[in-house]
């Protein structure tokens, strides 16, 4: 590897995928100034062709399905069918962001209220020019595509920088969308360590970063975002808590339980990491959950771990949880590098970092709770707050646990079920960061706000914002507010 390039590697058996320049600074520059002209450009189509456009990426990306998922697949290990259904994910978001774009996004008039009777208001949502977009390699096409197609349906030019560990596929998908759009460089692929993504956050041109990653990297970029202002929107990632009540389907619960911890090898934003499991149930639940682990293997049923600077992690919590807790599944040989079989331990301190800190791999920590109040309070007594899940056949006594739950999304019998609707906004609180992709909210996340009041006509005897306004023009205002707002609600 020589110093102005550097290699992805197979994470499950250490072959070079491809070789990728190390953009510096100077390269991120270069790529923003040309972002800038590019969204100029881009602002300037009418919406119906960024729409018409945005179809068209679309179904080259649906078209080019098996060639990018076998890429996804060797860059981070992760099963060729796991790898089609991100892509498949990601292609239903871009559809939804461009069809609907216009819709949110568009001019409409606003009520002007009984004091500005004279008034006409609108309000329209404008592109921010380039947004910065920072991935990870978990979901290295579904994560960034949640920023990247809704700051284009937007009107933005993007300049994406994917992980160091999957830079070909964030290669791919720029190439790709040069097919539909040839004409400037609308979504650009920085590639490079850490050092490229930072000085994409510290920019001065970059109106807008969307980061996906760790709290820990969320906080260095913000810190270089803070020097000019540019906003951030951050996702980092969880401690998610599945909740099992007295009356769930417990078949049901502990499949989906099972598939939402280990799938992608526990790597996932939005994955499982504790149980807790109301008393009733307990130990039927335990029963269905840890015959079913006994299946699932590492290597077979999900692919390696990509970072190995993440296996030093999973042991760690492997080695902590095991040592105070009840093994249920597993153990530390379940780690054998880089594949990690399924984990589970009962019984663990919910001070432990194994119950505190994100672990992103195949383990879970499992809990006894009196009743789902309990669950839920232990579920919301964590410094994250990405999302979770609540297994239970009364739909009401549901839908109540999970408003209640101190997360931004909550799935109800099923996993991670919010992330493939592409009108609900992702995105958390606390150390899982702020700001929304997807959905509505995902696109006004990447655009300013404007807002315009016209004058109709003057208002006889009410000229309010004028130094010759007179003490009759404020007498009747004081009698026109009393008469609006100075009555008590009974
Ligand atoms: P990081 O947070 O370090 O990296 C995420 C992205 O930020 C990568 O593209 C990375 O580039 C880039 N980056 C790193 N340093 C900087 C910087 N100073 N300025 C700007 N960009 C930077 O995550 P890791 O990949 O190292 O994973 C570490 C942990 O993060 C995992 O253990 C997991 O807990 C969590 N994580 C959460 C994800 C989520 O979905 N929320 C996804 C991935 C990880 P590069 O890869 O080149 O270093």
């Amino acid at each position: 590897m020589s110093t102005l390039t550097f290699d992805s590697l197979n994470p499950a058996t250490g072959e070079v995928v491809g070789s990728h320049p190390k953009h510096d600074a100077q390269a991120v520059h270069e790529a923003v100034a040309r972002a800038g002209a590019a969204a100029e450009w881009w602002a300037a189509l009418p919406p119906e062709e960024r729409r018409r456009r945005l179809l068209d990426y679309k179904a080259v990306i649906t078209r080019r399905l098996r060639e990018l998922a076998a890429l996804v697949h060797e860059e981070t290990g992760k099963p060729v069918g796991d790898a089609t259904l991100e892509i498949v994910l990601a292609v239903t978001h871009l559809d939804w962001a461009a069809r609907n774009a216009a819709k949110v996004l568009g001019r409409h008039r606003v009520a002007t209220g009984m004091l500005g009777l004279n008034l006409a208001a609108t309000l329209e949502y404008l592109p921010l020019g380039v947004v910065g977009v920072i991935g990870p390699w978990n979901y290295p096409v579904f994560t960034p595509m949640g920023s990247i197609a809704y700051a284009l349906a937007a009107g933005n030019a993007v300049v994406f920088k994917p992980s160091e560990l999957t830079p070909g596929v964030g290669v791919r998908l720029a190439e790709l969308f040069a097919e539909s759009v040839p004409e400037q460089p609308v979504l650009q692929t920085v590639t490079g360590l850490g050092e490229t993504g930072a000085a994409l956050a510290a920019d001065p041109r970059v109106r807008k970063v969307a980061f996906t990653g760790s709290t820990a990297t969320a906080k260095r970029v913000m810190a270089a975002c803070a020097e000019n202002l540019t906003p951030i929107v951050a996702e980092c990632g969880g401690k998610d808590a599945f909740i099992v009540d007295a009356d769930a389907d417990l078949p049901a619960a502990a499949d989906a339980c099972l598939w939402g911890a280990m799938s992608n090898a526990g790597q996932t934003c939005a994955g499982v990491e504790r149980v807790y499991v109301v008393d009733a149930v307990y130990e039927p639940f335990m029963r269905e959950l840890s015959e079913r682990a006994a299946k699932v293997k590492a290597g077979q049923d999900y692919g390696p771990i990509t970072m190995p600077a993440q296996l030093d992690i999973i042991r760690r919590h492997i080695d902590d949880a095991t040592k105070s807790g009840k093994v249920v599944t597993g153990g530390p040989d379940s780690v054998r590098a880089p594949f990690v079989d399924p984990v589970i331990v009962a019984d663990v301190p919910e001070d432990s970092p194994a119950v505190r800190e994100e672990t992103f791999g195949p383990t879970i920590t499992v809990r006894r709770t009196r009743d789902a109040q309990e669950a839920l309070e232990l579920a919301n007594a964590s410094a994250y707050g990405l999302a979770g899940t609540i297994f239970s056949r009364n739909a009401r006594r549901a839908t109540q646990l999970a408003r209640a739950m101190r997360t931004g999304m909550t799935a109800v019998n099923s996993v991670i079920s919010f992330a493939g609707v592409p009108a609900l906004p992702f995105g958390g609180i606390g150390d899982s960061g702020f700001g929304r992709i997807h959905g509505a909210d995902g696109l006004r996340e990447f655009t300013r706000p404007k807002a315009v009041s016209r004058q109709r006509f003057a208002l006889p005897g009410m000229n309010l914002t004028s130094f010759r306004r007179g003490p009759d023009e404020l007498e009747r205002l004081i009698r026109l507010v009393t008469f609006l707002h100075g009555r008590r609600k009974r």
